[in-house]
């Protein structure tokens, strides 16, 4: 099993380890021993957990799941770390369907049901526990042995590859799965109840009493990349309707994360990126919580993408997935600007209060890009009409990904159409930040969720930048802002507080970006 593991399922480990020790003569030896490496640490892991009860189910369940994981890794270039099995896990059905290819199945097939069938019917003769055992405890000193002496043989190789080359280890398979597997569990779940730990209890809304109230729309975008809106100064004109309304563009802002899973629930998070871990964020109350202490903000979440990731669990919450709320499903997809329905009704209802309403986009969703988009909006051709990336030109996924963000410019257009009916009687400004960036094939890699500090510059860049009507303009003094200054995610907690004129202690003024006093 190890062999065959070894051999079938890891041509993403190989061709990277090529890519950074050619087969020369100095370097073929060394690539040899790490097939042995690869093969005696894949027996070592099997062996430890293996016996009369567990051997057949597990190779079976690691048969099949590799046979994914390989997939994956072979077409699209990603690293299945814990935080990919938590977006896997986190993935809903239609999301799966989108991903879901032809190749798919054939990789399912052959490296998955067939040998997984032969495992099944493969006779194992065990002998008394007391002999499989011993020989077991043998048979994993002899396999430590073995690598131990082949790290030794090749000290210096193998001090390179542990040191400077370390993504390389990301790509074999199962062994890095299976350890992701048990690092997720780990840096997900706790012992005992969950308690979630309160967070700016103290919070009121300073205000004038003549001061209007507030409207603001905080759109969470998907997978968009800064270097693709031409308020970026991209080539093509992906925001024509933006274009025409007086917008405040961020142009050197980066996420959090490379993954909605991660990323989402990071901007809202009190923690920044440095000291955000997913578990802080889960059992810490975040900035929608502390707006909720003040009792004078109504807060809503719309969701279009999967859901809040955790964010908005204490709030109201609406599900613009299906046709229940979303009154825009057309061609198979139920489309962002459903999430704009019945806003003027909420607005009304809330007589007066400030307001916060989050809207979750679908956005480029990946990497059915072609189906993120009305027909109407197909302005760039040819485009991908393929989930199979790889089979596309770049310019075919360019194009069915730059209609997608030309969608998202109408639907941002009639955001802000909606806000200015509110133009006499409130202040009123939508924000957009996207939750990571994408890969569009450059260097091979596609989609997002590369571990931070290996992914490109496309999956951490992003889109920000934000509308608002003269009366809150006025008050915000955006025209001091410096918009080519450097932002993460990490400020969007502070700016919001800073947005409704929140004072609480957990309130950071220079992380601020509307706060021009501070210095
Ligand atoms: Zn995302």
């Amino acid at each position: 099993m190890s062999l065959f593991l070894t051999l079938f399922y890891n041509y993403a480990f190989y061709s990277n380890v090529l890519k950074v020790y050619p087969p020369t003569q100095d370097n073929i030896l060394f690539l040899f021993s790490t097939a042995i490496i690869l093969v005696s640490l894949t027996a070592f892991v099997i062996a430890v957990f293996a016996s009369k009860w567990t051997t057949k189910p597990m190779l079976i369940i690691i048969l099949l799941v590799s046979s994914m994981t390989a997939y994956f890794m072979n077409s699209y270039h990603v690293v299945i770390d814990h935080d990919m099995i938590r977006n896997m896990i986190q993935t809903d059905i239609q999301e799966s369907v989108d991903l879901f290819s032809f190749k798919q199945v054939l990789y399912f097939i052959f490296l998955g049901l067939i040998p997984a069938y032969v495992v099944y019917k493969i006779p194992i003769a065990y002998r008394s526990f007391k002999k499989e055992f011993m020989s077991k405890i043998k048979y994993l000193f002899v396999l430590a042995m073995v690598m131990v002496l082949t790290v030794l043989s090749f000290y210096k190789f193998y001090s390179s590859f542990a040191r400077e080359h370390k993504p390389l280890r990301y790509s074999t398979n199962p062994t890095y799965w299976i350890y992701s597997v048990g690092s997720y569990i780990n840096t997900t779940f706790t012992s005992g109840p969950i308690k979630i730990k309160a967070l700016g209890r103290d919070a009121k809304v300073l205000k004038e009493k003549y001061e209007s109230p507030k409207i603001v729309i905080l759109v969470v975008g998907e997978a968009t990349r800064a270097d693709h809106f031409s308020l970026n100064g991209y080539h093509r004109e992906t925001t024509p309707q933006l274009k025409q309304e007086d917008i405040v563009n961020f142009s050197n802002v980066y996420s959090c994360g490379t993954s909605t899973a991660i990323s989402v629930p990071c901007m809202f998070s009190y923690y920044g990126k440095s000291d955000y871990s997913y578990k802080k964020g889960l059992y810490t109350e975040n900035v929608l919580d502390v707006l909720n202490h003040t009792n004078e903000i109504s807060i809503l979440w719309k969701d279009n993408n999967s859901d809040s990731k955790g964010v908005a669990l204490r709030v109201p919450f609406m599900y613009y997935k299906n046709n229940f709320y979303n009154k825009v499903c057309i061609e198979g997809e139920c489309r962002d600007e459903g999430m704009l329905g019945d806003l003027d009704t909420y607005i009304t209802e809330q007589k007066g209060k400030d307001i916060l309403i989050v809207l979750h986009q679908m956005g480029n969703h990946g990497p059915a890009y072609y189906k993120r988009y009305p027909k109407a909006f197909e302005k760039f051709t040819p485009v991908c009409k393929t989930n199979q990336l790889e089979a596309c030109t770049q310019e075919e996924i360019r194009n069915a990904y730059d209609n997608a963000i030309l969608y998202t410019d109408d639907f941002l257009a009639k955001t802000i159409t909606l806000l200015k009916k509110y133009n006499t009687t409130h202040k009123t400004a939508m924000i957009y930040i996207s939750d990571h960036g994408e890969s569009l094939g450059e260097n091979g890699i596609y989609l997002h969720g590369l571990p931070y500090f290996m992914a490109p510059k496309a999956q951490v860049h992003i889109p920000a930048f934000m509308w608002a009507n003269e009366t809150f303009r006025d008050s915000l003094s955006l025209d001091k802002i410096d918009t080519t200054k450097k932002y993460t995610h990490d400020n969007l907690f502070h700016t919001l507080l800073g947005l409704f004129s929140v004072q609480t202690e957990v309130y950071n003024p220079t992380l601020d970006i509307f706060n021009t006093t501070k210095d």
